[in-house]
């Protein structure tokens, strides 16, 4: 992919990638905390929130690896950020939100351009048959004004 070399996702595979090295961490304390506290309902949902924020950060992080760059934004909104602040770790969540920026640079400029017909250079004066510049107002032959 074209895409791939380009610095914007290049720095968006190292924040993640520091992301996902953060949350790795935070997976292990919730995997820990889930064992302690998986009787009390809090203690519970905050660790299995937790673990889905890693999941899906390693989502993310396997999207770009493979330079699918639309994916990667898909998973990685700004409310996925705030969320893994609060449950992946305030590292990993920062790391994610700046990793967005570079994304949506990265997505934005992939919107091809529409290419400009320049294959049509002529048209013939429908008065006399002369071909003329597609550009030009009037016939070079008869001087009557071309009909666009
Ligand atoms: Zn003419």
């Amino acid at each position: 992919m074209a895409q791939y070399r380009h610095p914007d996702l290049e720095s968006a595979r190292t924040l993640i990638f520091v992301a996902w090295i953060f949350a790795i961490l935070g997976f292990i304390a919730d995997v820990f905390l889930l064992v302690l506290l998986w009787w009390t309902i809090i203690g519970a949902i905050f660790p299995i929130i937790g673990i889905w924020v890693f999941s899906r950060i390693n989502n993310i992080k396997a999207a770009l690896d493979k330079g699918d760059v639309e994916t990667a934004s898909k998973l990685n909104t700004t409310l996925f950020g705030i969320i893994a602040i609060f449950f992946g770790g305030v590292v990993p969540g920062i790391l994610l939100l700046v990793a967005k920026g570079n994304i949506d640079r990265v997505t934005s400029q992939r919107i091809p351009t529409p290419p400009t017909p320049s294959f049509i250079t002529e048209t013939y004066c429908t008065y006399c048959g002369v071909k003329n510049p597609i550009d030009a107002k009037y016939c070079k032959a008869c001087g009557k004004e071309l009909k666009k």
